[in-house]
């Protein structure tokens, strides 16, 4: 039901406004990305898994908590985060999240209007590392109907950021990630036909505008030369 209840409800992303994003991304350099050396001590022949394997103590405390279940993303989407999910993301709450995507550029912006697109989105190249907002545990990392391979982080004060269509998962429900760190990979799994992230910022249950709250987005001048510098 839920899973029909998204579909009406989310408009497809605008995938021309990806692949001219995507024409831009082009000309940047290709990052260097930490997993390669994962990637090196795989037996040949074996992909890498596309939803991140939890280890026995990240699996326990989903477990414990309630997390990685359908039940916890349709909360995390849709509703207040549990007090207890909450909790266990510790530090100090903030109202700036680090830009997910190095060199990412906006393609879609957020619509306040429920059932319109109420996140944004940011193109990229496929494989592109996307980095937590900040730190927080990660509430659930899996398959999700239109929004193929979902990620979401629960974050001190009640806030969740999520990020769709992502080719791989690189934390487990149940992980506790630190600002900055790679947690997934830009893809188009889902409703998606270009390599971008469904970005979502939300408070207590009710998404916010992320353009508002990121701070770590390239500008243009910056983009052109591959390197990033913060707008606040
Ligand atoms: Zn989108």
């Amino acid at each position: 039901m839920t899973d029909r209840r998204l579909t009406a409800r989310r408009p497809r992303c605008d995938d021309s406004r990806v692949r001219t994003a995507l024409l831009t991304l082009t000309l940047v350099p290709a990052l260097a990305w930490p997993a390669e050396a994962d990637a090196q001590r795989r037996p040949r022949n074996q992909p890498p898994p596309v939803i991140a394997v939890a280890r026995p103590a990240e699996r326990n405390r989903a477990r414990r908590l309630g997390l990685g279940t359908r039940t916890a993303i349709e909360t995390l989407l849709h509703d207040r985060p549990a007090a207890n999910w909450v909790a266990a993301a510790r530090g100090r709450p903030t109202r700036r999240f680090l830009w997910p995507v190095l060199n990412g550029i906006a393609t879609q912006g957020f619509t306040a209007q429920e059932g319109r697109h109420q996140a944004l989105d940011i193109g990229a190249p496929c494989g592109t590392p996307i980095r937590a907002g900040y730190s927080g545990i990660v509430g659930f990392s899996g398959a999700h109907g239109n929004s193929g391979n979902l990620l979401a982080i629960v974050h001190p004060g009640g806030w969740v950021t999520a990020y769709g269509h992502t080719r791989r998962t690189l934390v487990a429900a149940g992980s506790l990630v630190r600002r900055g760190q790679p947690i997934a990979e830009v893809g188009d799994t889902g409703d998606a036909h270009g390599c971008h992230v469904h970005f979502i910022v939300s408070r207590n249950g009710t998404r916010l505008d992320p353009e508002q709250h990121v701070v770590g987005r390239p500008t243009q001048v910056h983009r052109r030369s591959g390197a990033v510098a913060s707008r606040h």
